[in-house]
């Protein structure tokens, strides 16, 4: 079982538009997924059309009253299963940072996911913050998976980024966690903008970028809003096919 962590400190750059897309993607070529949403916006929980039923959510497992498995519900993919946020999630950062070891409650809380192996691939969609959620997930996680939009103000934070989410996964465990790679999203093909960010960062860290590029498209900003991954809202999309290519180069790169 590996565990990803999909984070990038800014909002609006296309994590959870990745984390759920890829994560049906996964599951359309026969993995075992589970999205784990550690956002309080629970954008990635309502994506998929999940409502979150009384004390059903995260929460609970990071506050130690139930396990993890208590709170996976099913969704509308085969082999894509859940664990929902709310925006109560939010207030558990003041009550970790009271608590001894607050980095490492996730972690702690998928250990007997790890030995069961009950999933391929679990993803965890994270907040635009670098508080104790984000310090959580990449604690928990094996890699991290960085959506950067393709946008000026994308380089400036790339640097940091790239420095500070080794440390954060670091804490306390003194093992970092290892970058997967950065996936560009948004790229609109109609301005020279997108090229030359696209251009830069591959002269930057050209072995992190993706080959495959996400597009901006209506249909993927759509999709969210019908409760749908792309490939169930439309699955001969761009944005589907952009995505179904990214899963193929991103299942290479986990095996490699
Ligand atoms: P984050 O989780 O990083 O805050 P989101 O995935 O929620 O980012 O994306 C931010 C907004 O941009 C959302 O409204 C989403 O629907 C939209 N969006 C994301 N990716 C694309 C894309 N490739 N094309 C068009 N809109 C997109
Ligand atoms: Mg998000």
């Amino acid at each position: 079982m590996k565990v990803i962590a999909v984070a990038n400190q800014k909002g609006g750059v296309g994590k959870t538009t990745t984390t759920i897309n890829l994560a049906a993607c996964l599951a359309e070529q026969g993995k075992r997924v589970l999205l784990i949403d550690t956002d309080p916006q629970a954008n990635a929980t309502s994506g998929l059309g999940s409502v979150v039923p009384p004390g059903g959510s995260l929460r609970s497992v990071l506050l130690g009253e139930k396990r993890i498995r208590e709170q996976i519900v099913s969704t509308l993919l085969p082999r894509l299963a859940l664990v929902p946020s709310e925006l109560e999630l939010a207030a558990i950062e003041t009550t970790f940072a009271a608590s001894e070891s607050p980095f490492f409650q996730l972690r702690g809380a998928l250990q007997p996911l790890r030995e069961e192996q009950d999933y391929d691939i679990v993803l965890l969609d994270t907040p635009p913050s670098l508080g104790l959620l984000m310090a959580n997930a990449l604690a928990a996680a094996d890699l991290v998976l960085i959506p950067l939009q393709c946008e000026y103000y994308a380089l400036e934070g790339l640097s940091k980024i790239l420095d500070l989410l080794p440390k954060l996964g670091a804490v306390e465990s003194g093992k970092g966690t290892r970058i997967l790679g950065i996936l560009m999203t948004m790229f609109d093909v109609r301005t020279n903008l997108s090229q030359q960010v696209v251009e830069d960062v591959r002269r930057h860290v050209p072995e992190l970028l993706f080959q495959t590029i996400i597009p901006r498209s209506i249909r993927l900003a759509e999709a969210p809003s019908h409760g749908k991954p792309i490939t169930a809202y439309d699955p001969s999309s761009v944005g589907a096919v952009s995505y179904r290519h990214f899963c193929t180069e991103f299942l290479n790169r986990l095996s490699a």
